[in-house]
């Protein structure tokens, strides 16, 4: 990063600037807001009143500036496209030394190409977008002054530890505090697990929770959504504590919860921008370079036999054709936890070739908790539904 000092130590008041400080708050102008191109006309203001909350257009926040100076600390302009470099220049470096450990910082990496395509504008974020920004900070923020480590992948570290060695939340809190005792002062360390969460909440993506049998025979969904137990093997879907008098009383928690995440409306982006909609008629439209090979499933032999039993289906190039995948996972990379899940993605097959298995083309549905044995059709069945939805109805 550039030495920023200029921004505050060149600005005493509105008539007393030095011309360094022109000249870079200029530069700086120059690169918040570019030249058109796909910039948004405003951005926040990082002048000392609007302290980036407000947003003005260019010829506006020049003048805050040279009449309010730029808000206190802020030399890292992450409001204004350093987000990812500083990023990096935070958080790489641990990780060249760390290499096995990229845990928070890849996932985050994954999470943001699969959200954000370049040039969208920040004007068309929603809410989990924002949220998703405010963690991002957290990542670019050191945990002190004389290290590399961010904050976030501090908090990822810890909660990795947690995991692994099936700590309670007593515990978890006594080491935030150790760990915070022995650290420099002035570090950002979350003292609690609340405040952990409270960084982490953009990570939650918006998904519903469907309880199932800890066995795995039915879904707590449709005819069983109000069943204290499995109608197959009489599971309690509750946790059961002794009541005292050798009967068994149902807590308010499930044993078994299914996280779902509805691939549709994800599906239905997909033709929102013109270019991802141009790309999803490609498997029928648009012209093959290898006309020899097999490049794409629409080449091959289920593809066309499809066609020829679906014709009216088939027809149009913009129904969508997917693929389900599944692999076992554990969330914390530590071959020791004890805990595993089942994600299921849906990919749309309609895509070219080179975008097809991106990372933002393909959707989570489904995150199965433990393994699902021979169950895995019970656990499907809210994709199944859409999928059916989509079939016959169409969306
Ligand atoms: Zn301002
Ligand atoms: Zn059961």
């Amino acid at each position: 990063m550039d030495d920023r000092e200029w921004m505050y130590t060149g600005h005493r008041s509105k008539v007393d600037f030095t011309k360094e400080w022109m000249c870079k708050t200029d530069e700086f102008l120059e690169s918040a807001f570019g030249e058109a191109g796909g910039r948004p006309i405003k951005a926040l203001c990082p002048c000392s009143k609007c302290a980036n909350r407000k947003r003005q257009n260019k010829v506006n926040v020049g003048k805050h500036l040279v009449n309010n100076g730029f808000t206190p600390n802020y030399t890292r302009w992450v409001h204004h496209g350093e987000g990812h470099r500083m990023r990096e220049e935070v958080v790489r470096p641990r990780l060249e030394g760390f290499d096995a450990d990229a845990g928070v910082a890849d996932m985050l990496d994954d999470f943001h190409e699969a959200q954000y395509v370049e040039g969208r504008r920040l004007e068309e974020m929603d809410a989990t977008t924002k949220a998703f920004y405010d963690m991002m900070e957290s990542a670019q923020k050191p945990l002190h002054d004389r290290t590399t480590v961010s904050q976030l992948d501090a908090i990822g570290r810890v909660m990795g530890f947690k995991s692994q060695f099936s700590l309670g939340r007593e515990a978890y809190d006594g080491m935030l505090a150790l760990i915070g005792s022995l650290l420099l002062e002035g570090h950002i360390l979350p003292k609690s697990m609340y405040e952990s969460q409270k960084v982490l909440r953009a990570l939650k993506m918006p998904y519903d929770q469907i309880d199932a049998c800890p066995k795995g025979c039915v879904l707590f969904r449709k005819d069983h959504k109000d069943a204290k137990y499995c109608p197959k093997c009489e599971s309690s879907r509750y946790l059961e504590v002794d009541s005292g008098d050798g009967q068994k009383r149902q807590l308010s928690i499930p044993l078994k919860v299914l996280r779902y995440l509805p691939f549709l409306p994800r599906m239905q982006r997909l033709y929102m921008t013109e270019e991802s909609a141009k790309q999803m008629r490609w498997h029928k439209e648009d012209k093959r370079y290898n006309l020899d090979k097999m490049v794409h499933p629409s080449d091959g032999k289920a593809w066309t036999h499809f066609d020829r039993i679906h014709n009216d289906k088939a027809e149009e190039a913009r129904n969508v054709r997917v693929a389900l995948a599944t692999d076992g996972f554990n969330p914390y990379g530590q071959m020791s936890a004890p805990y595993t899940c089942w994600p299921i993605f849906v990919i749309p097959l309609n895509l070219p070739p080179g975008v097809l298995l991106q990372r933002q083309n393909t959707f989570l549905s489904l995150i199965i908790p433990g393994h699902s044995g021979n169950n895995m059709g019970v656990y499907m069945e809210p994709l199944i539904d859409e999928l059916i939805l989509a079939w016959e109805d169409g969306v």
